[in-house]
């Protein structure tokens, strides 16, 4: 195991066991920390508890006592616990820093790190600047949020690989000295004010990717964002802005035809794989990120010519007979619908419904101008039928479920068509997750003669 840099702590709670919290410990317990775990939901017989008592850990689980702060210098906390749990609230008053695991990973590498944030399009940032680096021939490896744990990841990270870490505002709100060497930018909405409180701590967190930079470092940020504009004038690292609408000198932009770095021509946009106006930000994000850490136009191109979306975002699935099949279970909400809509101008089938929140679904309505026909299901299957009657839509079918959506929307369909399952609902009152959903989708769309 790595060993720390530049971590004065000895004495080190880690709060919230899962994946995270193990491996947290499991280091900390190797770079010869007194170690204390707690957590709440876990019990005396987890796997977890066990092996780290083994390890020399004290394990408190079930409760949260006030008390295991007496002599803490440092906490290491699950991204996913709020600051108002009792333990973390106390340890603020006492002024106890409080981090995440990916603090941790940074003290354990001086290899160059790709740090991705953002509302919205992290996952499929971070896929791609993995995979352009990857094409090039840049030995690279992903940890951070997309679900691999960071701490884990640097223990194998040779010393010719970059890390490339996608980083929630949860991860970034608990940083002390961790920064990237590339940060990636992508755009701010209003998100996770159940979390953060106020739009500003919200914001504070996401700027967090570059505070700590310095002027060898880049920071790969939204040009076309007005907030994010504004605060990166804050910034001391090297600025490499990206940009839909406008010529960047020093950055990627994007003409109708074409997507250049700087003033070279990387790729024409009709050779594109990925759909979508969103995406379209992602990919030149992905590509200034990728070209300052070594990747080539090529390598950059293989990827977009072939990459067809991370599973469930606007996923390109397969031609049947002249058929489009796009999957974006992963649009549980009717923004995540109007960006997928907005993405074609083929006659679209779509496939939408599932959980009721309540709403309308009127803010549909001048998205579906290019809708032929539409498939319903779930709970919010009658609402979507009279939002599709009311755009004047002549097909409207009643489904029992994604499967038959799709065996229905294939019998009226012709060559050419888009066929679109974006949701715009939760999966929940049909599907355990919008993932199973997806596969279910997909697993349809496969058995179309
Ligand atoms: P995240 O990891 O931030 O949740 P994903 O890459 O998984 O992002 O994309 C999730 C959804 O967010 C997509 O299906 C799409 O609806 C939307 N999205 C993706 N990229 C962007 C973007 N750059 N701007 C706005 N919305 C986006």
């Amino acid at each position: 195991m790595k060993k720390f840099v530049d971590f004065p702590y000895s004495n080190i709670l880690v709060l919230g066991l899962a994946k995270s919290g193990t491996a947290a410990a499991e280091t900390l317990l190797a770079n010869d920390k007194k170690v204390i775990v707690n957590d709440m939901k876990a019990n005396e017989n987890d796997e977890n508890v066990i092996y780290l008592k083994k390890m020399g850990a004290a394990v408190i689980v079930g409760s949260h006592p006030i008390s295991i702060l007496d002599g803490i210098e440092l906490i290491v906390k699950n991204p996913g616990i709020p600051y108002e749990n009792v333990i973390v609230a106390e340890a603020s008053k006492l002024g106890i820093p409080i981090i995440t695991e990916i603090e941790l990973a940074f003290h354990l590498t001086n290899r160059p790190i790709i740090g991705i944030t953002g509302s919205n399009g992290k996952t499929t940032t971070t896929t791609l600047v993995t995979k352009m680096l990857k094409e090039s021939k840049r030995p690279v490896q992903v940890a951070g949020n997309i679900g691999i744990v960071a701490t884990e990841t640097v223990h194998s990270l040779k010393e010719n690989e970059v890390l490339v870490l996608e980083l929630s505002s949860f991860q970034l709100q608990g940083i002390r000295k961790f920064k990237p060497t590339t940060a990636i930018l992508l755009n701010i909405f209003e998100a996770h004010l159940d979390y953060h409180k106020t739009i500003d701590n919200y914001k504070q967190a996401k700027f967090n990717i570059f505070k700590n930079q310095t002027k060898e470092d880049y920071l790969v940020y939204n040009a076309d964002d007005q907030a994010i504009t504004e605060e990166v004038k804050q910034a001391i690292s090297k600025l490499v802005p990206f940009s839909v609408k406008t010529r960047m000198e020093t950055g990627a932009w994007a003409d109708s035809d074409y997507i250049y770095f700087e003033d070279e021509k990387v790729i024409a946009r009709q050779d594109i794989v990925l759909v979508g106006e969103h995406n379209l930000e992602n990919i030149l994000a992905a590509i200034a990120a990728a070209k300052l850490n070594g990747a080539t136009s090529l390598g950059i191109r293989n990827v977009l010519t072939t990459f067809s979306g991370v599973e469930h975002r606007l996923q390109f699935v397969k031609k049947v007979n002249g058929r489009l099949f796009y999957n974006d279970s992963k649009a549980t909400n009717i923004l995540a619908t109007q960006k997928a809509l907005g993405a074609f101008t083929k006659p679209t089938i779509l496939l939408a419904g599932g959980l009721d929140r309540g709403n309308e679904f009127t803010e549909l309505l001048p998205f579906l101008r290019n809708v032929k026909a539409m498939v319903v299901f779930g709970q919010t299957a009658s609402k979507l039928k009279q939002l599709g009657m009311d755009a004047g839509i002549q097909t409207i079918i009643e489904s029992e479920d994604v499967r038959s959506a799709v065996d229905s929307a294939y019998s009226i369909s012709r060559v050419e068509d888009v066929i679109l399952l974006s949701p715009a609902c939760a999966s929940w009152d049909q599907y355990r997750t919008f993932e199973e959903r997806g596969d279910m989708f997909v697993q349809a769309v496969h058995k179309l003669k």
